[in-house]
């Protein structure tokens, strides 16, 4: 596509490609046909980068909070005048609507602004002890950071992973994902652009397995943050433990949503639809089980299937498109195995359940209901458009549902009790609960999970903490 970035790695500011480095194929999603060659890291190139973050960080870590927040506030303004070339990147390689890339650029605009707010409240304490002594605890930068970013928010999710060890005082090696790599270059160069030293952060790309063991087998790397499924979570959680480095691990989800008789119904359907399809359903916090109380299922049900079918589907380049094709061929691959495995299970499909044309990784939004829950996708994280929708007899039983999987990452609940609502806020295993809302992030609110779906937080001055360390200093 003509308007498709050239692609290359950030090394100590050197933009590198080329010199018979292996190549991955970025692909449209709209056509699957290739837009970009994205050269791959080979050992050498990982070896410079963990040389030159190492040198980064002893520059960054004695930056004010001033400097920081001029480099951050600095790449936010940037990212406002790049917004248009921003979005279009992203949309292009990995296919959401171009108004959800532009949602993605001013996600990162806040969070920036927010952390340049942030640097100058990193206090530390005194405590109180005899005269003559003084004890005091600080937070320090843990160091550099090796940060993973997936394919599904191209432009927050690499936003994320620079900006809370950039606002801590860290270097950050970042490998975002190879099939979404411009719109990671893009945020990285507002950065560098807005004046971050050259050696405090770089964009590496390769094999994912040799990058991480490269990067994690390196005592020079303190701190692992990733966001993907929970299964590499775990592999890198390992690695990761060799060399005693921190993580901040983002990991899959399975949504739970409880509808209650007693919640505004339209409401709750308006909601979850327009949440269930955002991003082809590809979001770790994405609404995917109904659990819904019995007086109001078929209600609920037929009034999901009927939003779903109006939902349009197309190129996100084109204005009007609510739901673009999926990122990448797995996807619609996992949609027809999980889909159908329910429905051989017994599970009634209300609509979708199927590709759409011949191109590209398109997939009609679907919802199955009257799931048995040894259907594998009753267990397995879609990470796509379907949503699942049971009945259940009363608030003990679907708190139960609820917390029946190993993931907790994000839950919401419809209901109009004010008493229940507090319950179920106390009650429901998750990182983030929504509450008559399918608002649960911001600039300043941790975001992340619990149980398989990782530990640690993102955003919120959680997010800045958790690239630090605390040092208690006992003078006499
Ligand atoms: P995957 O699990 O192999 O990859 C997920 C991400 O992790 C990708 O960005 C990939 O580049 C990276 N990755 C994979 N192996 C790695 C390794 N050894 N070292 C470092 N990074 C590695 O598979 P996928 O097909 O890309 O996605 C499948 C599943 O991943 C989805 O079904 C979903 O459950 C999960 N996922 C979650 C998120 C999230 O936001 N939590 C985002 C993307 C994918």
């Amino acid at each position: 596509m003509a308007d498709y970035p050239s692609l290359h790695m950030i090394i100590d500011g050197e933009n590198i490609s080329g010199g018979g480095r292996r190549t991955f194929d970025v692909v449209n999603p709209v056509t699957g046909e290739q837009i970009g060659a994205l050269p791959l890291a080979e050992a050498a190139d990982l070896d410079r980068a963990l040389e030159v973050a190492e040198k980064g960080f002893r520059i960054w870590r004695k930056s004010t909070p001033q400097e920081r927040a001029n480099v951050l506030q600095g790449a936010a303004r940037l990212m406002i005048e790049r917004k248009e070339d921003l979005a279009r990147a992203a949309t292009m390689e990995q296919g959401k609507p171009l108004a959800e890339s532009r949602i993605e650029v001013m996600m990162n605009v806040g969070l920036f602004n927010f952390y340049a707010g942030e640097v100058f409240r990193l206090y530390g304490r005194e405590l109180v002890r005899p005269d003559g002594m003084r004890s005091t605890v600080r937070h320090e930068p843990v160091g550099p950071v090796a940060a993973f970013a997936p394919w599904n928010f191209p432009l927050g999710n690499p936003g994320r992973k620079l900006g809370a060890p950039i606002a801590a005082g860290c270097s950050v090696i970042l490998k975002s994902a190879e099939e979404t790599p411009a719109s990671a270059l893009g945020v990285l160069q507002c950065l560098l652009d807005a004046g971050l030293p050259k050696e405090v952060a770089q964009a590496v790309f390769g094999v994912p397995d040799e990058v991480s063991r490269h990067l994690l087998g390196s005592p020079i790397i303190r701190k692992l943050s990733f966001t993907g499924s929970t299964v590499v979570g775990k592999h890198l959680v390992k690695l990761a433990a060799e060399n005693m480095q921190r993580t901040t691990m983002e990991l899959g989800g399975h949504g739970p949503v409880l509808v209650f008789g007693d919640a505004d119904i339209d409401k709750a359907l308006e909601t979850a639809v327009g949440g269930k399809y955002r991003n082809c359903g590809q979001v770790c916090v994405s609404p995917t089980r109904f659990i819904v109380e019995e007086s109001v299922f078929e209600k609920f049900r037929d009034g999901f299937i009927e939003r779903a079918r109006q939902v349009k589907v197309g190129d996100g380049l084109e204005e009007g498109t609510q739901m673009g094709p999926m990122a990448n061929p797995r996807r619609p691959e996992a949609m027809d195995r999980l889909i159908g495995n329910a429905k051989d299970k017994g599970a009634r499909l209300g609509t979708g359940g199927e590709r759409i044309g011949n191109q590209g990784f398109f997939y009609a939004p679907s919802v199955l209901s009257e799931i048995p829950l040894d259907a594998d996708i009753m267990t397995e994280e879609p990470f796509g458009p379907v949503a699942l929708i049971n009945p259940f007899k009363g608030e003990e039983e679907m708190i139960a549902e609820a917390n029946r999987l190993p993931y907790g990452l994000a839950a919401y609940a419809w209901t109009g009790d004010a008493k229940r609502q507090q319950r179920l806020a106390a009650e429901i295993e998750a990182g983030m609960v929504g509450i008559n809302s399918h608002m649960i992030g911001g600039a300043d609110s941790p975001f992340g999970g619990v149980k398989w779906s990782g530990h640690g937080s993102e955003d919120g001055p959680e997010g800045v903490l958790a690239c630090m360390v605390t040092k208690a200093v006992h003078e006499g």
